[in-house]
């Protein structure tokens, strides 16, 4: 699995696996526009804890309603991986 680049605020950061100490550094959310305590690296952008959580939600809320007419039993115990 490939290093995901982290950006911590007033802290440093993780970039392709090598830590980087800065306290000048500033964490900045691309999805959100608001500056956070820590990003993680998403394609082009960064994407703060807030962000990705709703992204996990909105995977297992899609997965429910696209996959629940079809299913007989209880639809979130299909919610895996
Ligand atoms: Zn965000």
């Amino acid at each position: 699995m490939p290093s995901i680049d982290v950006h911590v605020s007033q802290a440093g950061s993780i970039v392709a696996g090598e830590l980087k100490t800065d306290p000048t550094i500033v964490a900045k959310c691309t999805l959100c526009a608001r500056t956070v305590e820590a990003v993680a690296a998403i394609g082009e952008g960064t994407a703060c804890a807030v962000c990705l959580r709703e992204r996990l939600d909105a995977l297992s809320v899609a997965r429910f309603r696209l996959c629940e007419p079809k299913s007989t039993g209880t639809p979130w115990g299909k919610v895996t991986g």
